[in-house]
């Protein structure tokens, strides 16, 4: 079954920007489709050999082979029917192994959700469907979503595809290196402080943060509800705007849903022209590296060469925004996840003699280390006594970071920095310390608390090692940050 790839080189230690590309852009695939040029079952079976060849980078959780191979054949008979066969024809996918998905198992890569099957599936995966695109497989992430290297996963660590030695970020470090080593066209993760961005950046791929409410979440397992988007893994920012142009819009599922713009997605226009953008003061100082900064000063010379109109900003309150975000995440997903308690889905302990001692010794066993402290350091936020000290305050601190990035954007259409402090670090280098773990959030988390777009995309190496560019926009604006996204990334052909 195994198809090997149509890439020459297998050295994967040394995969660099050159990399060939395994697949078209995704509409070629979707036209070649329906054209009866490639079929979507041998799309499906590409997909398949790809991950058995590149098993090393451990990017995979679970393959969905069966019912990806009937779907596949369902698509192709629909070609040969002459009906529809969607926009996304035959178009296989990695979902983040966090979002509901017939036809295997949904793990969030923890242990309390081992062997759970849902009972219904995303949202967002059925919007893909209906347009013909199949999941092949799930990916691995830190578990329910809490990391920033996937080495928080209960069952594997997941490696860089640029360097086998290093995290991929995280929390959808499976997404971004399945992305990154072609293993399918696009993959979805999920962002609640960066978890698309930062895995795009260390991985040398495309992730792009919607607006907050912009995508349904409904089947996706929830993290911190007042944060979580959905959002595409690409190879290029069209790619990206044709998957937001499939999966956004509202959904009675999902109530924190706002309207999408009647345009496409795909209808972004990447003139620069006269475009106002705001270089993040406190974005480009001594907490990021040096050589992340020189990539990053050079983006900026190329935008300017382009016609961007570039100047300095400062939004003093960013620097909050970090511990900001470790308050209001955790006290918000301490209480999600208080639904795992093992009684009626997940891992139950067998043996418990009444029902406190089942609770406790099935989430004993079943969470890991990170998803325990932060319940605990949630809880303790949220508790009478300390809830004003931090929660409240917390609050405070989001509304101020809101207003400043309002009034920032009221000058720029715009704000860019790099996606994050360093480029990927070593496996095993923070995750026996969570802070400096958290600190790779630093520069991603004031998006999610404004609710505004953002994306990473590839500006170049600082010696071996990929950096990400990172543009932020205005709430509601993503069509527009996807045309400059657009503009960068031709600059860099
Ligand atoms: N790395 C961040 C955290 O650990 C972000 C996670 C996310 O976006 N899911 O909380």
């Amino acid at each position: 079954m195994t198809k090997k790839s149509e890439t020459g080189s297998t050295k994967s230690e040394t995969k660099s920007k050159s990399e060939i590309r395994n697949w078209a852009p995704i509409n070629e695939i979707a036209n070649d489709v329906r054209a009866g040029k490639i079929t979507a079952l041998s799309n499906v079976e590409k997909s398949i050999g790809l991950i058995e060849k590149h098993s090393e980078f451990d990017a995979i959780i679970s393959v969905l082979d069966e019912p990806a191979k009937k779907r596949a054949k369902q698509i192709d008979a629909r070609v040969n029917n002459g009906e529809k066969a969607g926009r996304l024809a035959g178009v296989p996918f990695i979902a983040k192994d966090n979002f509901l998905v017939f036809g295997g198992e949904t793990t969030a890569a923890s242990n309390i959700l081992k062997g759970f099957e849902a009972p219904y599936q995303a949202t967002v995966i059925n919007k893909l469907e209906a347009e013909g695109a199949i999941c092949i497989a799930k990916a691995n992430l830190d578990a329910f979503a809490h990391g920033s290297s996937t080495e928080n996963s209960d069952f594997f660590v997941t490696k860089n595809p640029i360097d086998k030695t290093r995290v991929p970020g995280g929390s959808s470090g499976g997404s971004a290196a399945a992305t990154a080593l072609s293993l399918a066209p696009f993959s979805l993760g999920t962002d609640t402080g960066g978890s698309i961005r930062q895995p795009a950046s260390f991985c040398n791929v495309v992730g792009f943060k919607p607006t907050y409410g912009l995508v349904s979440r409904s089947g996706v397992v929830a993290m911190a509800s007042s944060l979580d988007v959905i959002g595409p893994i690409t190879k290029s920012t069209e790619d990206a705007a044709l998957i937001m142009d499939v999966i956004a819009g509202k959904d009675k599922l999902d109530m924190t849903m706002i309207d999408r713009d009647i345009l496409a997605y795909t209808k972004f226009n990447n003139n620069l022209t006269g475009v106002k953008i705001g270089v993040e003061k406190e974005y480009m100082d001594e907490k990021v590296d040096k050589e992340v900064k020189q990539i990053i000063s050079v983006a900026i010379e190329k935008l300017k060469n382009a016609g961007a109109l570039v100047a300095e900003v400062s939004l003093p309150s960013s620097k909050l925004g970090l511990p900001a975000y470790y308050i209001i995440s955790l006290a918000e997903l301490s209480s999600n996840l208080s639904r795992y308690d093992g009684q009626r889905f997940g891992y139950s302990y067998p043996d418990a003699k009444n029902l406190d001692e089942s609770y406790m010794l099935s989430r004993d066993i079943g969470f890991g280390d990170e998803a325990k402290r932060r319940i605990m350091i949630g809880t303790y936020v949220l508790s009478s006594g300390y809830y004003d000290a931090y929660y409240k305050k917390a609050q405070i601190v989001r509304t101020k970071i809101i207003n400043e990035s309002r009034e920032a954007f009221s000058k720029f259409d715009f704000l860019i920095g790099p996606t994050t402090p360093t480029a990927a670090f070593k496996i095993g280098e923070k995750s026996q310390d969570p802070l400096q773990m958290y600190l790779s959030d630093l520069l991603t988390v004031s998006a999610n608390l404004d609710g505004g777009p953002a994306i990473s995309i590839p500006a170049g190496f600082a010696g071996s090692l990929p950096v990400g560019l990172h543009i932020m926009a205005p709430q509601g604006e993503d069509r527009k940050l996807l045309g400059i996204a657009n503009g960068f990334e031709e600059l860099s052909k």
